[in-house]
C-alpha cells in the first residue's frame, strides 16, 4: 500500500483550515500572524510530501525527488521554529530579540546541514522512505525545538501551577504526545510518512483551542468590555464619593442660610454667616481638589514654571500654617537650611500646594505636641533637589494603611477622623504633583506617636534677581473716591459679592449683566476700571473685550473675572489683551492688589517702599555682626528672620521680650508655688511662642513640655523641672543682654 494517503489527508485538511481561517475576521497581532505562517507552511509541506510520494509511485526515484525532499526538510524546520516562536511569545508575552536571533542562527545551521548532508531514498513498490544523515539532522533540529518548548512550558508551570490547565498550552501537550507516538511508530513502520499529518494535527488543535478567530474576537471583546466596565465603575465611584463630599458642606450652607433668614437679631445672623463662610470654603477646597485630581488624571495639568523666591514662598506657607494652627496647643518648628538658594525655577504654585497639603494634614491630625517643617537642598549642576520634611506628634498611621494613603477619596482610620474635615484627595494630589516634578514621597509613621512625610522634588537653580513683590508694599488705606468701576457678570450674586468687597474703598460702582449692556454702558460713561466676567451667555467676556478694543480711544483697564482657575489660564487671558485676572470667588487681597495697581496712588506708595527698603537695608548691615553672635550662641536666627521679616523687627520684639521677662518669671514662680496649673499653662504657652519666634528653640522645647504637663495638672513634673526652665531662660537672657549691648 502506498504511503501517500496521510500527506494527502494532511494537505486537504490544512487547506480547508487555511481557507476558513483567512476568510474570517481576525484580530491582528503577533500570535495570529505566526499562526498564519504555520498554516501556509503546513500546506506547502504536505503538498511537497504528496508530490514526492506521487512521483515515487509513478517514476520510482527520479533525481527531482532529492531536491523536493530537501525543500521538505527546510519547510519542516521552518514550521518547528515558528511554533517555537509562537510558544515563546505565548509564555513570555514579548517578542524577544535574543530568541529571534537564536531561531535564525539555529535554522540556518539546520538548513545548511539538511541540504549538504547525504540521504538515501528507498522505494519499495511505490512506498517511499528517506534515510541517511539529512533526515536525521531534521529530526534532531525538530527534537531540540520540541525539548525547548517542553522546558519553557515546565518553567512556566513551575512558576504558576494554574498554568497546567491553561488552554493555551494544549497544542504543546498534543505536539509532545504526537512526537513521542511518531518516534515509536517510526521504529515499527519507518515507511509511514507521519510528519505532514502531525503538523496538520497540531495546527488543527491550535485552531480549535487558541487560534479560533471567533473565540479570539470574543476574548478581545470581553477584555474591552471589562476595561470599559472598570472605567465606568471608577467613574461612578468617583461621582458618588464626590457628591457625598460635596453634599456635606452644601447641607451646612443651606441650613445656616435658613438660620440667617429666620434670625431674630443681627448678632445671630452674623454668627450663622460665619458658619456659611466656613462651609463655603470647605466646598471650594473640595471642588478645587476634584478639579486638580481630574486634571492630573486626564494628563491635562501642566507645570507652569518660572523664577520664584523660595524663601518668600516658605514664609507664606509658614504664615498660613500658623493661622491654621490657631489656638491648638501645637508648637511649630521651622528649620530651613542656610544654603537654600534665594531664587529657584519651577512651578511655585504647586510646590506651595505640596507643602501646604502636608502641613495642613499635620495640623489636622495632631491634637497636641509639635509639628516641624524641615527644608534642605542638594545642588547638582543646574538642579536643586528640595527635600521637605513635615513631622508631627499626632495620631500616626497604621502600617497597613500607609499603602492606601495616596488613593483618591481614601481616608484612613475613619473612626477617629469623623470630626476632622477632609476629602481624601490631598495626598493623592500631592503624590501626583511630586511625581510630575521628578520626585518622590516617603512616609514614616508610628501609630499613636506621629508621622513624618518627606518629599524630594527637583527645581532648577536660577541666577535671576527678582524684584520685590508689589503686593506686599501696597498702601492699605486705599481710597477710590471719584473712581468709577463697572462690574459685568450675568450672575447677580457675583455682582453683589464684588460690590460688597469694593464698597469699602468708596468707588462709584456700576454694574450690568451682559456683554451687550457693557458695550452700551462704555459708550455712555467713562470708567476707570472694568471687571468683566468671561463665561456669559450670548457674548463671552473675551468677545466683549475685542469689541471694546475696536475703539482706538478705549484705554480703560479690563480685568477678567473667571471661575476658570486652572493653571496657565492667567497667561492665556493676559495674552488675549486683558490687563489682569481675578479668579472667582474673588480673593480680597488679589482684588486689592489690582485696585491699587490701576487706581491707587502708586507713586507715593513706591517712594514709601523705597524709603522703607533703604532703612531696612541699612539696619540689616548695621546688625550683621550681631546676628552672627546670636548664631554662634545657637540661636535659630534664620527661622526667626523668615518669620519676622527683618532684623529691626526682630530687635524690637526682642527688647519687648526682655522688658517683661522678669515679671513673667515672677508670675510663673508664683503659679508653680501655688500649684495653679491653669494659669501656669497659659503663661508658659505664651513664653513658648515668643521664644520660638525669637529662635530660642531649646527654651521653647522646654516650655512646650511644661505646657503639656501643666495641662495634665502634673504638678510634680513642673516642680521637679522648673529649675531646668529657669536655667535655660537665664542662659538666653545672658546672650540677649550681650547682644543688645
Ligand atoms: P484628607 O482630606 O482626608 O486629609 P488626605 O489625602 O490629605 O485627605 O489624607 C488621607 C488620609 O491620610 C487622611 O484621611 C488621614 O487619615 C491620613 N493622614 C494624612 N496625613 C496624616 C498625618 N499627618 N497624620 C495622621 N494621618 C494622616
Amino acid at each position: 500500500m502506498s504511503n501517500i494517503y496521510l500527506p494527502i489527508c494532511a494537505f486537504l485538511i490544512s487547506f480547508l483550515i487555511t481557507i476558513v481561517y483567512f476568510n474570517k475576521k481576525r484580530i491582528k497581532n503577533l500570535e495570529t500572524k505566526i499562526y498564519g505562517y504555520l498554516l501556509i507552511i503546513n500546506i506547502l509541506e504536505s503538498l511537497v510530501a504528496c508530490t514526492v510520494l506521487s512521483l515515487a509511485i509513478m517514476y520510482g526515484t527520479p533525481s527531482i525527488i532529492l531536491l523536493l525532499n530537501r525543500i521538505d526538510f527546510i519547510l519542516i524546520i521552518t514550521w518547528c521554529s515558528f511554533l517555537f516562536k509562537y510558544i515563546h511569545y505565548l509564555i513570555y508575552n514579548v517578542d524577544n530579540r535574543k530568541a529571534n536571533i537564536f531561531i535564525i542562527v539555529f535554522n540556518v545551521i539546520g538548513y545548511f546541514l539538511s541540504i549538504t548532508t547525504g540521504m538515501n531514498l528507498v522505494n519499495e513498490n511505490g512506498v517511499m522512505n528517506c534515510t541517511g544523515m539529512a533526515p536525521t539532522v531534521v529530526f534532531i533540529v525538530a527534537g531540540i525545538y520540541v525539548i525547548l518548548m517542553i522546558l519553557y512550558l515546565a518553567i512556566s508551570i513551575l512558576k504558576n501551577k494554574n498554568n497546567l490547565h491553561n488552554k493555551k498550552y494544549y497544542p504543546i501537550y498534543s505536539l509532545i504526545f504526537l512526537s513521542v507516538c511518531m518516534l515509536i511508530i517510526r521504529q515499527i513502520m519507518p515507511e509511514l510518512t507521519l510528519l505532514s499529518f502531525i503538523i496538520m494535527y497540531v495546527n488543527l488543535i491550535m485552531y480549535f483551542t487558541i487560534e479560533n478567530p471567533d473565540v479570539k474576537m470574543i476574548e478581545q471583546l470581553n477584555i474591552a468590555k471589562d476595561t470599559a466596565e472598570k472605567a465606568n465603575r471608577a467613574k461612578s465611584d468617583f461621582l458618588s464619593s464626590m457628591s457625598h463630599e460635596i453634599r456635606t458642606p452644601l447641607n451646612a450652607i443651606v441650613g445656616f442660610s435658613e438660620c440667617i433668614d429666620n434670625a431674630d437679631s443681627l448678632e445671630e445672623a452674623k454668627d450663622n454667616a460665619k458658619d456659611v463662610i466656613t462651609a463655603s470654603n470647605t466646598l471650594l477646597e473640595i471642588v478645587n481638589g476634584i478639579l486638580d485630581i481630574s486634571k492630573i488624571e486626564a494628563g491635562k495639568l501642566e507645570l507652569v514654571e518660572n523664577d520664584y523666591d523660595i524663601k518668600k514662598l516658605l514664609n507664606d506657607v509658614i504664615k498660613l500654617i500658623r493661622v491654621r494652627i490657631g489656638d491648638k496647643p501645637l508648637d511649630f518648628k521651622v528649620n530651613i537650611a542656610e544654603d537654600l538658594p534665594q531664587v529657584l525655577y519651577g512651578d511655585h504654585t504647586n510646590v506651595k500646594k505640596i507643602m501646604i497639603n502636608l502641613l495642613t494634614n499635620a495640623v489636622k491630625y495632631t491634637d497636641q505636641g509639635c509639628i516641624s517643617l524641615d527644608v534642605k537642598c542638594v545642588k547638582t549642576n543646574q538642579i536643586c533637589r528640595l527635600i521637605v520634611s513635615v513631622k508631627d506628634t499626632g495620631r500616626g498611621i497604621k502600617k497597613e494603611d500607609i499603602a492606601k494613603l495616596f488613593t483618591k477619596f481614601q481616608r484612613v482610620d475613619e473612626d477617629r477622623n469623623t470630626t476632622i474635615e477632609g476629602t481624601g484627595l490631598g495626598l493623592a494630589i500631592t503624590k501626583q504633583l511630586v511625581q510630575m516634578m521628578n520626585g518622590n514621597i516617603v512616609v514614616n509613621s508610628v501609630y499613636g506617636e506621629g508621622s513624618e512625610f518627606t518629599v524630594a522634588i527637583d527645581q532648577r537653580l536660577s541666577l535671576a534677581k527678582l524684584e520685590p513683590e508689589k503686593e506686599e508694599n501696597v498702601n492699605t488705606n486705599l481710597d477710590l473716591t471719584g473712581k468709577k468701576i463697572l462690574i459685568v457678570d450675568d450672575n447677580k450674586l457675583n455682582i453683589k459679592v464684588a460690590e460688597k468687597i469694593l464698597i469699602k474703598y468708596n468707588p462709584t460702582i456700576d454694574s450690568c449683566e451682559s456683554g451687550l449692556e457693557c458695550l452700551e454702558k462704555v459708550k455712555l460713561n467713562n470708567y476707570d476700571l472694568i471687571l468683566l466676567d468671561d463665561m456669559m451667555p450670548k457674548m463671552k467676556g473675551s468677545e466683549v473685550l475685542v469689541k471694546l478694543k475696536d475703539n482706538p480711544n478705549f484705554n480703560t483697564p479690563v480685568i477678567v473675572l473667571t471661575a476658570n482657575a486652572i493653571n496657565g489660564m492667567e497667561e492665556q487671558y493676559l495674552s488675549k489683551g486683558f490687563n489682569g485676572y481675578l479668579a472667582k470667588p474673588i480673593e480680597k487681597d488679589k482684588l486689592f492688589y489690582i485696585l491699587n495697581k490701576y487706581l491707587g496712588n502708586n507713586k507715593n506708595n513706591i517712594s514709601n517702599i523705597e524709603d522703607k527698603t533703604a532703612a531696612v537695608t541699612t539696619n540689616n548691615n548695621f546688625n550683621r555682626k550681631d546676628i552672627n553672635y546670636l548664631k554662634e550662641k545657637g540661636i535659630n536666627i534664620n527661622s526667626s528672620l523668615e518669620l519676622l521679616g527683618d532684623v529691626s523687627t526682630y530687635n524690637e520684639i526682642l527688647k519687648e521680650y526682655v522688658n517683661v521677662i522678669n515679671e513673667k518669671i515672677t508670675n510663673l514662680t508664683n503659679f508653680k508655688n501655688n500649684n495653679d496649673m491653669e494659669n501656669y499653662a497659659i503663661l508658659v504657652h505664651s513664653l513658648k511662642s515668643e521664644s520660638r519666634y525669637l529662635g530660642f528653640d531649646k527654651l521653647a522645647d522646654i516650655c512646650l513640655q511644661h505646657e503639656l504637663k501643666s495641662k495634665e495638672n502634673d504638678t510634680i513634673y513642673v516642680q521637679n523641672n522648673f529649675d531646668i526652665l529657669l536655667t535655660e531662660l537665664n542662659n538666653i537672657l545672658e546672650i540677649v543682654k550681650q547682644y543688645l549691648n
